[in-house]
């Protein structure tokens, strides 16, 4: 009976903090379109296809250069080379597996201003350096407004240094991890959330509780109808995923 009372009372904390949704969801290409033809994960052709697909954004991996160059990869390392202790001439004697060289961020952001309706979510990748911190965000926010592409970039990071940084220039700022409470992160400044989706399942409330503090909520990696429809139900703003074709017509 207790049991039973327990699973009742869970069931109905979830219904309530539940939220009838009145936005369509958005679909965010993870790493691009990379499933395209032609393409490869941060690969500017991935960034194309989520252009031409028409979904709502994409999202791509920066890292910083020992030379002081913002590359997009998702991994710390290519072709075996720890990107922040290389420089950018080393790493371009390697290309991706689509034949493209490693993009730099001034690359992306150029071919992105071929496609105006597509948000761009900036993933800032960091080696838990604060210097290097401090002179990876600079950089990007001097690449993202020398490319005119600030009004539909969001940046999210693991590191909560750097969404602190960046929480101080825009209000298109997401927190990758779920050990801080939405109201640390608000207090922080920042204005988003972008946890793993199991943390929403287990604990629905959090949504709620971001929207109230007037924050976007975000979630990762959503591969399939069948969570995309209950995240969406459960009120997620915008989902990533490396199935946007799948995902686009909900
Ligand atoms: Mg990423």
């Amino acid at each position: 009976m207790k049991t039973l009372l327990k699973a009742t009372l869970f069931l109905l904390s979830v219904l309530l903090a539940c939220e009838t949704p009145t936005e369509p969801l958005k679909i965010i290409a993870h790493r691009g379109y990379w499933k395209a033809d032609g393409a490869a994960q941060n690969s500017i052709a991935a960034l194309r296809a989520a252009g031409e697909l028409g979904i709502y954004g994409t999202e791509f991996d920066v890292w910083m250069t020992a030379d002081g160059e913002l590359v997009v990869n998702h991994d710390s390392t290519f072709h075996g080379i720890a990107i922040d202790h290389a420089a950018l001439a080393d790493l371009r004697r390697y290309t991706l597996c689509n034949g493209e060289p490693i993009p730099t961020l001034g690359d992306y952001l150029k071919a992105a201003q071929d496609y105006p309706q597509l948000h761009l979510v900036l993933e800032l990748k960091s080696n838990g350096d604060t210097d290097y911190n401090h002179d990876a965000f600079r950089k990007v926010m001097d690449c993202v407004y020398a490319y005119g592409v600030a009004a539909r970039t969001s940046c999210i990071s693991f590191s909560l240094e750097a969404c602190k940084l960046f929480a101080e220039e825009s209000n298109r700022v997401q927190y990758l991890d779920s050990d801080h409470s939405v109201e640390a992160l608000h207090a922080f400044g920042i204005r988003g959330i972008d946890a793993h989706y199991s943390q929403y399942d287990r604990r629905p409330a959090t949504i709620t509780e971001a929207h109230a503090l007037g924050m976007t909520v975000n979630t990762w990696t959503v591969n399939t109808l069948e969570d995309a429809r209950r995240l969406h139900g459960l009120g997620v703003d915008m989902v990533t995923t490396d199935e946007p074709e799948l995902l686009k017509g909900l």
